[in-house]
């Protein structure tokens, strides 16, 4: 739709200015930093940053309400640098002018209702909302829209150039940051820092085909995290880690598109996510309280954040009932099919911290809980999801496990409806499916496989059958025709189907 053609009270909004004032904030001494460097962590004491908006104050000029139709109407712009995250523009990234802001594709991913059946297992009302139908498939693209539209606005200006993004991940991370570095040629280049064997093929895949320096380090992720640490200290590089606080900004526009989609009323919702670095939960968390501090939303929703028995760091810390004798502690990891979020030491956790507390304060009482599932039930839960018309990962499996453990300990009421997030594409998964159909998973991850979710292709070749078609000769004549009815009739007598009655 054409601006001429908005409604005249909000068209002055419709296409977002330049504005705010952002800054980044430690977590750690509270000192506020110039975001026109490329900073990850304070200068001062170390810790990790926040992005704020030190004039956010000017959004609450207008009414909750207004926003509402600001928002929605929006959606009819045909604008691309507004097509995606950025239809939230001043609330992920107000300083970046519309020119700058790279848009492959990214959010607005749907948001699917689970059958009856599946609800009925789950005693729930849910909704899955599937990030793997994002462009590199998974939620990262987000937050790397945000982190390299920010980057592309430093270049245009001249502030930057000849850029080396690096990232460590457990597959996504990297995926997304050389997507959309690729994006960027030939400004920026990317090197991204995997654990050997600890991502999946399809993950591995993905930097290698957008041209990034991919480099498999010995270890777990968190092994790799420290050296892109190391590396960002010492060397002039662009770290596209979440620690990057851009990333969290993009991150936020999940919370926006769920209160979209449920036209802002988010009373008896309550947001089901895996935690991993604790990236994703922090902008879910940030971007509900900005919403709410605008009266854009007038509840906040409930939050559970999953994490597996293998990589458990947050729930533990949150195990403890009493605040004052909680202490963090990193945990050593084991193998886990949720193998995006293994982590044992999330960076993000002083920011989990900070906004958790913030939130139930302002909600006045304990909104976000966090919940551990087994291994068992994360790929169970998964692979019935997925039996019932979903693509969830193994990620989104374990969202699913956390919504039936947090039911079962009482956080879950009785009207409540749920969203739950599968962070990826099941495809970046499917090996850990094919092991678990095989009966081929390692003993440490703990799962036995449940006969009957099972499922393997079927070889179908009837043994008196003399010719068969081979490579480069096709039959022909009677023997094809032979061919045709012989299989289709060991077919129809495997499925045990009756013949139609044909007059
Ligand atoms: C990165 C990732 C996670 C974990 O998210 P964090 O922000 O690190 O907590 C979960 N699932 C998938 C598919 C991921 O790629
Ligand atoms: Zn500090």
């Amino acid at each position: 739709m054409k601006l001429k053609d908005f409604p005249e009270d909000i068209r002055e909004y419709i296409i977002p200015d330049q504005q705010g004032k952002l800054v980044y904030r430690c977590l750690g001494c509270g000192a506020e930093h110039d975001i026109k460097k490329l900073l990850y962590t304070c200068p001062d004491c170390n810790k990790v940053l926040l992005i704020y908006d030190n004039r956010f104050d000017r959004l609450k000029r207008l009414s909750g309400e207004q926003w509402q139709r600001i928002l929605d109407y929006r959606k009819m712009l045909t604008i691309p640098a507004l097509k995606g995250i950025y239809r939230f523009h001043e609330f992920i990234g107000p300083i970046i002018p519309l020119d700058s802001i790279i848009y492959l594709g990214e959010g607005h991913t749907p948001i699917v209702e689970a059958n009856e059946f599946l609800q009925e297992k789950v005693g729930v009302k849910f909704y899955y909302k599937n990030d793997g139908q994002n462009p590199s498939a998974s939620f990262k693209d987000r937050g790397m829209a945000s982190a390299l539209s920010y980057i592309n606005s430093l270049i245009r200006k001249g502030l930057s150039s000849d850029i080396l993004a690096i990232c460590a991940s457990t597959g996504d991370t990297s995926a997304s940051a050389a997507l959309y570095a690729s994006y960027l040629t030939p400004h920026i280049k990317s090197a991204v820092l995997l654990p050997h064997k600890k991502v999946t093929p399809q993950q591995l895949s993905q930097p290698l085909g957008s041209g990034a320096s991919v480099f498999e380090i010995p270890g777990v992720f968190d092994d790799c995290m420290k050296v892109v640490e190391a590396l960002s200290e010492k060397y002039n590089v662009a770290l596209l880690n979440s620690k990057n606080a851009w990333r969290i900004l993009g991150q936020e526009s999940y919370s926006y598109e769920i209160a979209q989609d449920f036209e802002y009323d988010m009373a008896n919702k309550v947001i089901v996510l895996p935690i991993g670095n604790a990236g994703n939960i922090t902008a879910v968390m940030n971007g509900f309280l900005k919403f709410y501090e605008t009266g854009i939303i007038k509840t906040l929703p409930k939050i559970i954040g999953v994490q597996s028995h293998h990589a458990n760091p947050v729930f533990q810390y949150y195990s403890e009932p009493d605040a004052k004798k909680r202490e963090f502690k990193p945990v050593t990891v084991k193998p886990s099919v949720a193998q995006a979020a293994m982590i044992g030491n999330p960076v993000s956790m002083p920011r989990v911290i900070h906004l958790t507390n913030q939130y139930n304060e302002l909600a006045g009482e304990n909104r976000v809980n966090f919940v551990e599932v087994t291994e068992q039930e994360i790929i169970d839960w998964e692979l019935l999801a997925n039996r019932n018309g979903h693509i969830a990962c193994t990620q989104g499996g374990e969202s699913l496990a956390g919504l039936v453990a947090a039911q079962r300990s009482g956080v879950i009421d009785k009207e409540d409806i749920a969203i739950v997030d599968s962070t990826a594409h099941a495809l970046k998964f499917s090996g850990f499916q094919d092991m678990y159909f095989s009966d081929k998973l390692s003993p440490e991850f703990g799962i036995n496989p449940d006969p009957a979710m099972m499922n393997k292709p079927i070889l179908v070749h009837p043994q008196n059958l003399e010719h068969i078609p081979e490579h480069g000769k096709p039959l022909k004549g009677k023997d094809f025709t032979t061919f045709v009815n012989r299989i289709s009739e060991e077919i129809a007598s495997m499925l045990n189907l009756k013949k139609a009655d044909i007059e």
